[in-house]
């Protein structure tokens, strides 16, 4: 296949974002370097709606396929989530890596309004953003109609869209006040806050390990500071006592990351965690301007690498899931729909 010239990628991603990656990223920039105003606008035409002062929620594709009656998505697979009513969403767009892999506009520096909103509002919010984001589906007639009502009932929130969600202060009242209402919540973490982790209890709890040691920590996820493949470190450890249901999950880029799959076993084996899930870099968004088309591995790419780990490891092949390239690998083999948070619906 021809590889795009940068030009094209350009044309490609719609933005001129190139010139911020020649700039010096200098954290305390202000200002825009190219043709979009202000970080409002390069949110709004990313998709996602802002709810309140510095979160965001977005529908994810999926749920628009579980809508138009076109599948689910994996999670819905390994762990039982019905993807049109799950809620995508992160309470804070900042974070301390730079991944390669990241669909997010790494380049682009997230300001920092100062002051936090309040937990609850930025739940009532996500949930009126969500609904106004699926009003299209009411009036579509490739939609089907039931699950476009059930779709307005949120009943799983995934803290993970983009930026580091335990860099907000309040998380563990975000997800009980997402608890309170009945949702599952599923926190997505680069594991780079551990007094943070400490903190939370969510129904599951994903933790992001993109490397197999410092040096490739260094080159694929682009941390502020060395000092955070530390913190992974301690947060591997934490993982092991948390009473939430426990995953790691791994990135794997070809060319980067996907390689020594003992070093990823010794590393794992120190969260001991419920699940493992590997899967594909996929080339997308902001991710486009970084790697190459040739970066995402084939799914039997995954399989023979998560069967790698799996011998390392001593786990077991739970499940699989092609058309998303991913590969789910649990202690006994078998997995489970994540539970309900007790007394609720
Ligand atoms: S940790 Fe997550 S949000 Fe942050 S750069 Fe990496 S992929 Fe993006």
């Amino acid at each position: 296949m021809r590889k795009m010239s940068l030009e094209e990628k350009k044309e490609d991603i719609g933005e001129n974002i190139l010139e911020v990656q020649q700039e010096d990223r200098n954290e305390k920039q202000t200002s825009f370097p190219f043709d979009i105003p202000d970080f409002k606008t390069l949110l709004k035409k990313q998709g996602y709606a802002l709810a309140g002062h510095h979160s965001a929620v977005k529908t994810c594709l999926w749920l628009r396929h579980a809508m138009n009656g076109q599948g689910f998505c994996y999670k819905s697979k390994f762990y039982g989530v019905q993807s049109h009513r799950c809620l995508q969403m992160t309470p804070t767009l900042m974070c301390n890596q730079r991944c390669l892999f990241c669909w997010r506009p790494t380049e682009i520096p997230v300001p920092d309004l100062g002051e936090w909103d309040h937990p609850e509002k930025i739940v009532k919010e996500s949930i009126a953003c969500q609904r106004k984001l699926i009003t299209g589906f009411g009036g579509s007639p490739n939609a089907i109609k039931e699950r476009w009502i059930e779709s307005n009932e949120p009943n799983n929130v995934a803290i993970s869209l983009s930026g580091e969600p335990t860099l907000y202060p309040y998380l563990p009242e975000l997800i009980e006040e997402y608890e309170k209402r009945g949702f599952t919540t599923f926190l997505v973490t680069n594991g780079t806050v551990p007094e943070m982790l400490a903190k939370v209890s969510p129904s599951q709890l994903y933790m992001s390990l993109d490397a197999p040691d410092l040096e490739t920590y260094l080159k694929v996820c682009q941390p502020k500071s060395a000092a955070l493949w530390e913190k992974i470190n301690e947060s591997l450890s934490l993982m092991k006592q948390k009473n939430s249901r426990t995953v790691i999950r791994t990135t794997l880029v070809k060319g980067q990351n996907m390689f020594k799959p003992e070093a990823y076993a010794e590393l794992i084996k120190k969260a001991s965690p419920d699940f493992v899930e590997i899967k594909a870099y996929m080339h997308l968004g902001f991710s486009r301007l970084r790697l190459d088309r040739s970066s995402m591995p084939t799914h039997a790419e995954v399989l023979e690498f998560s069967q790698e780990l799996a011998k390392y490891l001593e786990y077991e092949i739970a499940d699989e899931s092609e058309i998303s390239r991913v590969v789910l690998l649990s202690k006994d083999g078998k997995k489970s729909p994540v539970k309900k948070v007790s007394g609720l619906d």
